[in-house]
C-alpha cells in the first residue's frame, strides 16, 4: 500500500478524507524581500493567520490541504508543520519549481551553462521526497510543476522532465500550474512521455477557460484535472467554471475532476490594496468557498452526493496511490 508524505509523517491514502488539492499557506514571489516597505516574514504570524483562515473549511469537514507552494515561492516547512499540528489537519507540502516568469530561475540558468540542470533538479526533488526538506525531516508529498502562457519554455521543460523522473521513481504525484488556460495537453504529453504515470498527474488551473474541447483533450491523456481557482473571478468567472464542471460531470468525468481554490491568506510583501472595482471579483475567494458555495450550486444542478464525494475524497486518494 502506498504511503503519503504529510508534514507530520507518513499516512495512508485512506486517511486523506475531504481534500483541497491545490492551496497555499504563505506565498511570496521572487524579489519580495527586496521591497523595503514589505514587512519581514514572521513565521508565528503566518501560522496564526493560516490557522484562522482554515477554520471555516475545517468546520465543513476538510481533512487534508495540499500546499502547492514550490521551493522558490516562499515555502516554509516549519510553518506548514505548525499549521498542521495546531489545526489537526493533514498538510502535504510540495517539492517543485514555479514557472519561469515568476520563479527563482537565476541559479539554475547559470548552472545550466555548464551542467545538466534537469538532473540536478531531479536530485533536489528526490532528496526532498525521500530524505526531507533541509534538515527538517519533513518529506515532500507532491511535486509541483508550472508553465507560462501559451508555451513551455526550455527552463520549464527541464523542470517537467525532472518531475516526471522523480514521479516515476517514487510514485509521488505531480500537480501543475497552467497559465491562462493554456498548455494543459502539452504538459500531460511531456510528463507522460518522460515516464510519469498519468494516474499520478493532476493538471491544474484547468478553469482558466470555458473551452470544453480543451478540458476533454486534457482528460483524454488519462490524467486528473483540477478546477482549483474557484472564487478567483478576477481571472475567470466562477459561473463559467461551474457550467464546465457540471457539463463534464454530466458526461461521466466525476472520477477525474478535483476542486480547490488556490487560496493564500499570508502574502510575503507589502500588503495588497485592491481597488474597489476589483473587490467583488475576489469576494468569494477563501478556503471555504468550495464547501460553502460551489458544492451547494452543483447539488442544485442535480449533481449527486456520490459524485461530490468522488471529486473531494476518492480522486485525491487515488491520485496519492490509494485504491
Ligand atoms: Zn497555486
Amino acid at each position: 500500500m502506498a504511503k503519503v508524505n504529510a508534514v507530520l509523517g507518513q499516512i495512508s491514502p485512506d486517511d486523506l478524507g475531504l481534500t483541497l488539492i491545490h492551496e497555499h499557506l504563505a506565498l511570496g514571489y521572487l524579489g519580495w524581500e527586496c521591497d523595503a516597505l514589505a514587512p519581514p516574514y514572521n513565521r508565528e504570524a503566518a501560522a496564526t493567520t493560516c490557522v484562522e483562515a482554515l477554520k471555516e473549511a475545517k468546520d465543513y469537514g476538510m481533512k487534508t490541504l495540499v500546499d502547492a507552494t514550490a521551493n522558490d515561492i516562499g515555502r516554509d516547512v516549519e510553518m506548514q508543520r505548525a499549521v498542521s499540528e495546531r489545526l489537526g489537519i493533514n498538510v502535504i507540502c510540495a517539492t517543485g519549481m514555479y514557472m519561469e516568469q515568476h520563479g527563482k530561475t537565476g541559479y539554475l540558468k547559470f548552472r545550466g551553462q555548464m551542467f545538466d540542470i534537469t538532473t540536478e533538479v531531479y536530485e533536489t526533488f528526490m532528496k526532498e521526497i525521500t530524505q526531507g526538506i533541509g534538515d527538517t525531516g519533513v518529506r515532500a508529498g507532491v511535486i509541483k510543476v508550472a508553465t507560462g502562457r501559451g508555451q513551455i519554455s526550455r527552463y520549464e521543460e527541464s523542470m517537467l522532465k525532472a518531475a516526471a523522473r522523480a514521479q516515476k521513481e517514487t510514485g509521488v504525484p505531480i500537480i501543475s500550474h497552467t497559465e491562462a488556460g493554456t498548455m494543459g495537453p502539452e504538459q500531460a504529453d511531456l510528463l507522460i512521455s518522460e515516464g510519469a504515470d498519468p494516474k499520478r498527474i493532476a493538471i491544474g488551473h484547468i478553469g482558466g477557460n470555458a473551452n470544453l474541447q480543451y478540458h476533454v483533450s486534457v482528460l483524454e491523456k488519462g490524467v486528473y484535472i483540477a478546477f482549483d481557482r474557484l472564487g478567483i473571478d478576477l481571472l475567470f468567472p466562477d459561473t463559467l467554471r461551474k457550467a464546465c464542471i457540471i457539463g463534464l460531470l454530466g458526461i461521466g468525468y466525476a472520477n477525474r475532476i478535483m476542486l480547490s481554490q488556490d487560496y493564500w491568506p499570508y502574502w510575503l510583501g507589502r500588503p495588497f490594496e485592491m481597488p474597489d472595482s476589483m473587490q467583488p471579483l475576489l469576494a468569494n475567494w477563501s478556503y471555504g468557498h468550495v464547501f460553502k458555495d460551489i458544492i451547494p450550486a452543483l447539488k442544485e444542478a442535480g449533481v449527486t452526493d456520490d459524485k461530490i464525494n468522488t471529486m473531494m475524497v476518492d480522486n485525491p486518494r487515488r491520485l496519492f496511490g490509494g485504491e
